[in-house]
């Protein structure tokens, strides 16, 4: 069994970042449990070898996935319910990767409550919000592997509420630090979409949408990482086409005027 490094822990059901621990709070006394098991964590900061991060106390069955996906739930479910008690609040800023239209949401409007593997009905989503009536708002789910499936799809279509996906799979580390500390959350896609080209095309159903190596259209798509919509547009030829026009009818009417006198 490889001991699991975690870089999360949870003290009285806040999220504890192993860059928090102090010497103080050092080993057994940072009195943090795992997200996944509830188990009692030790915190290790002063070793030499390896970066620091809290591991299981005990022997334990723990799979790094299982504690990544853990983790973003209950960090999902913190933020926005810090929010809601702060009564601030939580914008989510997302691109829809059918139409390339960008989109934002408070997450925490109309929502009073917010919860972690609730079941409603038949299914069971990662997070859900609930509104003063207790009904879902929104249902939002931690992908890694498996995207929802099309009876979770289809449950939140039929009751229109929001399907959020957080996709934490290129680089969950860095996805988690991402969900405690970003001001904006930004999901991998939300459903429905109420652009008009995603109604015409009902991208709202199980439908997956197209990915980057085969777009729906060449045209408008979502700016990647370290794209920018100057270097992705086209003014840039216009300007010089105009400027070296000019150049050459103002060229032009010299000789002209000097062919005239
Ligand atoms: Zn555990
Ligand atoms: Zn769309």
């Amino acid at each position: 069994m490889t001991k699991v490094q975690l870089s999360y822990g949870i003290r009285d059901g806040v999220p504890v970042p192993i860059t928090a621990i102090t010497p103080e709070s050092n080993g057994n006394k940072c009195d943090c449990v795992c997200p996944a098991c509830g188990k009692a964590l030790q915190a290790r900061t002063l070793g030499k070898k390896r970066a620091a991060h809290f591991a299981h106390k005990a022997a334990s069955n723990c799979q790094p996935e299982t504690i990544q996906h853990q983790t973003a739930k209950f960090l999902l479910q913190w933020r926005i319910k810090s929010a809601i008690t702060d009564g601030k609040p939580l914008l989510l800023n997302w691109c829809c990767e059918s139409c390339a239209k960008n989109f934002s949401m408070d997450i925490t409007k109309s929502v009073e409550s917010v919860e972690v593997e609730k079941g409603i009905a038949s299914i069971r989503p990662d997070v859900v919000t609930i509104d003063h009536e207790g009904n879902p708002v929104a249902l939002i789910e931690v992908v890694f592997e498996n995207h929802p499936s099309d009876e979770k799809v289809q449950f939140a279509k039929e009751r229109q509420f929001n399907l959020i996906e957080f996709n934490i799979k290129a680089d969950p580390e860095t996805a988690l630090k991402t969900l405690e500390t970003s001001e904006v959350l930004s999901p991998s896609r939300v459903r429905p979409c109420h652009s008009e080209y995603c109604a015409l095309n009902d991208f709202s159903d199980t439908q997956k949408p197209p990915t980057k190596d085969s777009p729906l259209s060449s045209d408008p798509h979502c700016l990647r990482e370290g794209e920018t919509e100057e270097t992705s547009s086209g003014w840039l030829p216009v300007v010089v086409g105009v400027l070296f026009a000019g150049c050459v009818l103002r060229a032009g009417w010299k000789s002209l005027s000097k062919w005239l006198r």
